[in-house]
């Protein structure tokens, strides 16, 4: 337990440490439960951190398990996603990786073992006169018809549901609790249904399927879970949670002790949805390219997009658990995205909105190196060579004819120093006919290399950044920015599609040092003074790497608001 000591505490470890305390459990095991029916987002990030992040630190284990009870939605495509996701997120589960499906035959003994013992019924209402009995918040609901039927014939009704004899609808299983109860989940909720539908791991073997508020405390009980976290939303079921494992522990179906079911906020994060429906309208309607579009909250969106899996980690970390709803800003996430990305990356030279400009009086043919560093704080990472010509390109932004008040880059008459270069002093420019800039044009001085003895001798304020136009890889670069123009998209009434931001993504021809022709899939760079950006992971090829813009260098946005 040393290593959990260093972390900052939160109620679950203090839960935790109690339990251990108290030797209510021998060692911790988690699990992270996706229902693998879409892809996983910023938010699960939350509670695959959580679960794996605990396990790791009380030297227990965390189980993958695939809450794959409703065989409608759910599809091997998720499944491989999701392994993937949380591999990239850095951890690892070895054998412990399970599906729900895999216990549909316990759960369906189990049941019988409940009706045996007069705790579930099979129950023929409609789903309407269900619905109609089942009372309101302040009133008791009504037992029904069906309530007292006598156990051999549940226990026959039940096995003839599996046998497929009746079709969707006909009957329920709902657990015997209690119809007056003020929690309306313990008002005989039901827990088996009659689904004849093809299930991605078993097929046509079953037509019945357990309903999720009976299957997950199953499914932790078999798979001997210490602690059971879910989102705030599962406290109203925690009740039924006990009363199930309770009942199946007295009539000798599961192990005790019993896992123990805690609630914390889920992940809330502005300029986003988290919501797989959401995600889903946004995805089928088009309005992003598809599940790993870089703009899209999705973890196969965020490492298209050049996110960390370490920047995640620390975001987990830094934001904690809390027993209430909050909402995170952005830009703590693309903080930490940034911190990691900048203590990481590489610095390289991209110009992203080029305009000529001509050192008059450097030789036409000539060329040389100067050096950059790869890192401004590790000298270790060493210098690297960037080529030296007599036309470069540099950003259109960096020069005007005439200067706005503290304007110190290139105007007429004006001296700045070509960042790891020389001097120059600008004389000018060329317009075409209707008055835009093409080139602009300059003198250097020869001993003001940087690096050399002379360099010192130069003062200037401005330094500008410039890629030898001769050299320069020409490439696709997608400049990223948020996906919502709002901080709470949809909400108050509005439609979601209204908020989107339409500047979300902006894709220009940029002219990047040579050296970044060679940068492979997903390698990582800082693009000195524009920000953090990635080799796309799909659309690169080897020689013509296309870039991603992950993250800005500083927030735009909370400057803006
Ligand atoms: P959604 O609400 O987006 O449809 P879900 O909860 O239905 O997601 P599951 O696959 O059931 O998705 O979620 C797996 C686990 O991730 C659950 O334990 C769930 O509580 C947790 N989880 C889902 N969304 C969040 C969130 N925003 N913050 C923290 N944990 C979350
Ligand atoms: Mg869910």
């Amino acid at each position: 337990m040393a290593d959990s000591e260093s972390k900052v505490s939160n109620f679950i470890r203090n839960i935790i440490d109690a339990d251990l305390a108290a030797g209510r459990f021998a060692s911790v095991r988690t699990r992270f439960p996706p229902e693998p029916n879409g892809y996983l987002h910023f938010g699960h990030a939350k509670s695959i951190c959580l679960n794996f992040g605990l396990a790791q630190d009380y030297g227990g284990a965390c189980n993958l398990r695939f809450d794959d009870t409703n065989p409608e939605k759910e599809e091997q495509e998720y499944v491989d996603a999701i392994i993937d996701a949380v591999h990239w997120l850095g951890w690892a589960w070895g054998e412990n990786q399970y599906f729900a499906s895999d216990y549909f035959q316990k759960m369906f003994e189990f049941a019988e073992k409940l009706i045996e013992a007069g705790l579930a019924y099979v129950d023929s209402q409609s789903a309407e006169a269900m619905r109609a009995t089942r009372g309101t918040l302040t009133e008791a609901g009504k037992n029904s018809p069906f309530r007292d039927r006598p156990p051999a014939e549940n226990l026959d009704l039940f096995r003839r549901m599996k046998a497929g004899e009746f079709p969707d609808g006909a009957h329920v299983l709902r657990a015997k609790i209690d119809m007056g109860s003020g929690n309306i989940n313990l008002r005989d909720p039901a827990i088996y249904r009659i689904r004849h539908a093809e299930h991605h791991n078993t097929g046509n073997t079953w037509c019945i399927y357990p309903m999720y508020a009976y299957a997950h405390p199953i499914e932790d009980a078999l798979e001997n879970i210490t602690h059971s976290l879910c989102t705030l939303e599962f406290a109203d079921q925690r009740p039924l949670y006990d009363w199930l494992l309770t009942k199946l522990a007295e009539l000798g179906c599961v192990n005790t002790p019993l896992p123990q079911q805690t609630e914390f906020a889920r992940l809330n994060l502005t300029y986003v949805v988290l919501s797989k429906r959401k995600l889903i309208q946004l995805v089928d309607e088009k309005h992003v390219d598809g599940w790993d579009d870089p703009r899209l909250p999705t973890l196969i969106g965020a490492r298209r997009r050049g996110f960390t899996p370490e920047g995640f980690r620390r975001f987990a970390e830094m934001i904690g658990v809390a027993k209430s709803d909050a909402w995170i800003d952005m830009s703590v996430l693309e903080g930490c995205m940034r911190d990691h990305l900048n203590e990481t990356a590489p610095r390289r030279i991209a110009v992203l909105d080029p305009v000529k400009l001509v050192i008059d009086n450097y030789p036409a043919g000539q060329e040389e190196e100067c050096l950059a560093p790869n890192h401004p704080q590790k000298p270790d990472w060493g210098k690297r060579p960037i080529p030296f010509s007599r036309e470069l390109w540099i950003e259109r932004e960096d020069f005007v004819e005439t200067p706005p008040k503290g304007y110190f880059r290139l105007f007429p008459g004006n001296k700045v120093r070509l960042r790891y270069g020389f001097v120059i002093e600008c004389t000018g420019c060329d317009k075409d006919a209707d008055g835009n800039i093409v080139a602009v044009h300059c003198n250097y001085f020869a001993d003001s290399k940087s690096g050399t003895s002379g360099a010192d001798s130069y003062k200037v304020k401005g330094n500008i950044h410039w890629v030898s136009a001769r050299h320069a890889y020409t490439a696709e670069v997608r400049l990223y920015d948020r996906l919502f123009a709002v901080e709470a998209p949809g909400m108050g009434g509005r439609d979601l599609l209204d908020d989107l931001n339409p500047n979300s993504k902006i894709v220009i021809t940029a002219q990047l040092e040579p050296a970044l022709q060679d940068a492979s899939a997903e390698a990582r760079f800082q693009f000195e003074r524009h920000g953090y950006f990635v080799a796309d992971r799909v659309d690169s090829r080897p020689g013509a790497p296309v870039f991603n813009r992950t993250v800005t260098l500083k927030d735009s946005w909370t400057k803006e608001k």
